[in-house]
């Protein structure tokens, strides 16, 4: 559903992203991972349509992202940060209701028909009836992410495209929000692009990652084939130990000190 094709992103003479290929299916969790400033980022802003590709082609459903309008971007995808929203006096219920934006003509009419359904089911969802009329400023870093994920979700799109969401949340809300965005995921197979910099998060929840050194590719694999003591010290420049989860089997890394 999604095709990078040699995806190459400069500014200016700096090459942020050079020759990406890719391709994404329908329903996939992808992690993107990679040190800092290896073009995670810009990756997921040439995706989202908010900024382009210097050369190279990126398709979402056969079309060209840039043949989309912002609206028809707005109704396909959706895209939280860090730090999904600033600390406004603003109630909770009506931050998730800004969600439906794209699907309200220019009266403010919703054009889907069920939306106070949706909003009340997804204020249930991520337990956010009792924080409905509390204002956005005086919740926890954590209540308010997950307000972030409900506002996104009232945008019904079908790619959610995450830019280190738990990067904020102590180990508690990690955990919530990624098992929250997993089980919207099996009820709605939308597909999930998450840049993740934390790896053992990364190889419990992704299908799939794509790894990112210095604007290139230089890995596309599952979890199992990524995580590897060598891929790590090669691209993170560290030493670890990776050992397999207890419970799931899963990839995790404990680092090693020098
Ligand atoms: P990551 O998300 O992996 O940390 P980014 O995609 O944010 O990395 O950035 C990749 C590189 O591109 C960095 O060196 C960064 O400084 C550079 N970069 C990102 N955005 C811009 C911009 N708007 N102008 C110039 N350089 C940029
Ligand atoms: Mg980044």
């Amino acid at each position: 559903m999604i095709e990078v094709t040699k995806v190459s992103k400069k500014y200016g003479e700096f090459s942020a992203l050079r020759d990406v290929d890719w391709s994404i299916r329908e329903g996939e969790w992808w992690g993107i991972i990679g040190p800092n400033g290896s073009g995670k980022s810009t990756l997921l802003q040439l995706i989202s349509g908010v900024d382009k590709v210097s050369s190279g082609e990126l398709m979402i459903q056969g079309r060209h992202v840039s043949d989309y309008s912002r609206r028809e971007l707005s109704q396909m995808l959706a895209v939280l940060q860090q730090d999904g929203l600033p600390a406004i006096h603003y109630p909770v219920r009506d931050i998730i209701e800004m969600g439906r934006y794209p699907f309200q003509d220019w009266l403010g009419r919703d054009r889907g028909n069920n939306s106070a359904t949706i909003i009340d089911d997804i204020m249930s969802r991520l337990q956010l009836i009792d924080l409905s009329d509390r204002p956005l400023d005086e919740l926890s870093g954590g209540q308010r992410q997950r307000v972030a994920l409900g506002k996104v979700m009232a945008q019904e799109p079908r790619i959610l495209l995450l830019d280190e969401p738990t990067t904020y949340l102590d180990i508690y809300y990690q955990l919530q929000f990624m098992e929250m965005v997993s089980t919207w995921r099996k009820e709605t197979g939308i597909t999930v692009i998450a840049v993740l910099h934390d790896l053992n998060l990364a190889a419990q929840f992704c299908d799939k990652l794509l790894v990112l050194q210095e604007g290139e590719v230089v890995g596309i694999g599952t979890p199992e084939e990524m995580l590897t003591k060598d891929n790590i010290r090669r691209v993170y420049e560290v030493d670890p130990a990776v050992v397999q989860h207890p419970v799931s089997g899963v990839p995790q890394i404990l680092l090693s000190r020098y």
